[in-house]
């Protein structure tokens, strides 16, 4: 009797984004081959890299004829869904239980036996995020022989996970929509808000930041990328409509290349607009960033044959008898270690500390959700204060919040956000950052945005209609009370609230956190719905301090020899307690990455 039932099977798991469907073709013996045909999932993350589940795990399944796949490390739920998926095929053939889990343990790629390595580079690059990427191709470009290490099974990171919105100010994308700006008024805007609460900015480096943020975007676009792979099969992934690689006349594809889809504002209270928006982005967005980190990666790895090892992290930074960096001590998953001797300097970009709990402990906020990956836990942090790096630790950390329903925070909110106790505590239409802070500052762990059950006024693009559709888990209520007992609030507490705000409304005046009048709108039922806010931190600030050559300083000012760093590992000096737009991470990281490449290696600088 033959093993399996020959024949191709189509089978679904669930993925970071919804269904993943998989096509599986069975042979009498063998799984012949497995393809993922339909899926949502983010690219840079799910797919579109070298390394990433989709393009890698197939392949893996039909080699050892097994589903004991690893999950590639940053992308786990999307292989996840690609395992599922496969069994759910197999088992559709008609397959027993007993196969599916002889499948199941069946050896896979074994982890290697722990075997030390060695290497000596010019640079290497610790974190392949926005800034090591940026770091990592300005170095190739240069000639150099870089290494990135990198924690995860994908680059990308923080960034890949990101609204993928980048800072300009006085592009020709901006000229394009008619916004007038300049590196002058950004410089004033960044100035203004990072001083707002406290003495943290850095005029120099802000300035140098405002100056730098147009050639950035430039140099990310010139950027031309190939990517690997049947031509068919890439164009058969989920594209946004931008993005997606042209072909040559024999079927072959062309590079691509980093595009700007438009200049939005970071919500309609701040002008000029100057956020730039990746392709698939634009309003509350996330996993954009992948539009970002995958142009690098793929440049970097296919086009100039640069080399990651992934699955690798920096422990420790090796130093010589006067205090310089000259390489660091890095391990594999599996345990074994990796001296790296890099004679031109280390680079640090292992982005922010959003993921370790006691770093964050210092915060109010410590225990709120966080989306960034799990292995930012801010090691190069750690790596560099151990060789005497000042570690500025910063008074506040990005908080935002979140609705999965709508895009609250970057449009125009006519709706009354209350905290989880049913109070009122901040002008709704404003900046979303600005609301996370007095959400978290009243203490509260979650906030509802609260709306009427008619249509959105003109210019809410509120996604009103899935929360009072039957699938929504938000709460719908007939009256304030009933949608207070629903979100878990005292019911006369939420009504009072309420009954303000509609005093307000009348009034035309709103004289406890001056929304301006023409927001004022009734919420006046038929139903009523409460939309969840769920704070969450997304990027921290402080951490190394770096001058505006990217090198790391000590406390009293000195730099370490042969010790770099970009992006969200050295948010020293250009945020105060809010963050003031988005796109400012990015935009600094990219530039201190490639500032940081050209420092260790001697280049002019930008
Ligand atoms: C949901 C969300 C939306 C956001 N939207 C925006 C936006 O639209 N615009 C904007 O400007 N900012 C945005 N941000 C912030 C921004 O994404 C980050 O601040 C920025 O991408 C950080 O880049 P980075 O290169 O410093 O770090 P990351 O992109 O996080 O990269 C760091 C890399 O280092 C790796 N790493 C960690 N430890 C080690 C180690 N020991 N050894 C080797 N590698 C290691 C990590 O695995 C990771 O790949 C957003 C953040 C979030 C969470």
């Amino acid at each position: 009797m033959s093993r399996f039932n020959a024949g191709t099977y189509q089978g679904q798991g669930k993925g970071y984004r919804g269904k993943l469907t998989v096509e599986v073709c069975l042979g009498p013996e063998r799984i012949e081959s497995v393809k993922v045909t339909e899926h949502n999932e983010v690219r840079g993350i799910g797919w579109g890299l070298n390394t990433s589940p989709v393009e890698t795990m197939p392949g893996l399944i039909v080699e050892y004829q097994s589903l004991n796949i690893p999950e590639v490390v940053g992308a786990e739920l999307t292989s996840q869904a690609i395992l599922e998926a496969v069994a759910a095929a197999i088992k559709a053939s008609g397959a027993d239980k007993e196969l599916i889990s002889q499948l199941k343990t069946a050896p896979g790629p074994i982890q290697e036996a722990p075997e030390d390595e060695e290497y000596t580079v010019d640079l290497l690059i610790c974190g392949a995020g926005a800034g090591g990427l940026a770091a990592a191709v300005e170095a190739k470009l240069a000639g150099a022989n870089v290494l990135v290490v990198e924690k995860a099974g994908i680059t990308g990171g923080s960034t890949a996970r990101s609204g993928g919105k980048v800072l300009g100010a006085g592009t020709r994308w901006q000229k394009r929509q008619g916004i007038y700006d300049s590196p002058e008024m950004v410089y004033d805007y960044l100035m203004e808000v990072g001083c707002r609460r406290g003495d943290f900015m850095s005029p120099v480096k802000t300035r140098y930041v405002s100056e730098h943020l147009n050639s950035t975007l430039d140099w990310l676009s010139s950027v031309k990328y190939s990517i690997k792979g049947n031509p068919e099969d890439i164009l058969s992934q989920p594209w946004p409509e931008l993005s997606r690689p042209e072909q040559n006349e024999d079927g072959s594809l062309k590079k691509c290349s980093y595009q700007v889809q438009d200049v939005e504002p970071i919500h309609v209270s701040l002008q000029p607009w100057r956020v730039h928006n990746s392709p698939g982005g634009g309003g509350q967005t996330n996993g954009e960033g992948g539009e970002i980190s995958v142009p690098l990666t793929l440049y970097y790895e296919n086009d100039l044959g640069g080399k990651i090892l992934y699955n690798t992290a920096l422990e420790e930074l090796i130093t010589d008898e006067k205090g310089a960096v000259t390489g660091a001590l890095c391990r594999r998953k599996n345990g074994s270690l990796v001296t790296i001797h890099a004679e031109k300097g280390v680079i640090l970009a292992t982005g922010g500390y959003s993921r370790n709990k006691e770093m964050c402990s210092r915060y109010p906020t410590a225990h709120y959700y966080s989306t960034v990956p799990h292995g930012n836990v801010g090691d190069g942090l750690v790596a560099a204060e151990k060789i005497g790096a000042r570690n500025f630790v910063h008074p506040a950390v990005q908080v935002v919040y979140t609705s999965l329903t709508c895009g609250i925070g970057i449009n125009d909110e006519s709706g009354l956000i209350v905290n989880e106790k049913g109070d009122r505590v901040v002008n709704e239409w404003t900046y979303q950052y600005t609301v996370g802070d007095a959400l978290a500052a009243s203490g509260s762990n979650c906030g509802w945005y609260i709306t009427s059950g008619k249509e959105p006024y003109p210019g809410v693009k509120l996604g009103y209609k899935m929360a009072v559709n039957k699938k929504s888990r938000d709460p719908v209520s007939d009256s304030i009370e009933g949608l207070a007992k629903k979100m878990g609030c005292e019911p006369e507490r939420l009504r009072r609230t309420y009954d303000r705000y509609c005093e307000l409304v009348d009034k035309g005046i709103d004289e406890d956190f001056g929304k301006p009048a023409e927001f004022l709108h009734p919420i006046e039922g038929p139903k009523f719905v409460a939309l969840r806010l769920h704070p969450c931190i997304t990027v921290t600030f402080g951490g190394l301090e770096i001058d505006v050559d990217s090198r790391v300083l000590r406390p009293d000012g000195s730099f370490i020899p042969g010790l770099y760093a970009a992006g969200e590992v050295a948010n020293t000096g250009f945020f105060g307690t809010e963050y003031p737009t988005c796109g400012t991470s990015i935009g600094g990281a990219l530039m201190f990455g490639r500032v940081a490449a050209r420092t260790a290696l001697g280049l002019s600088k930008l």
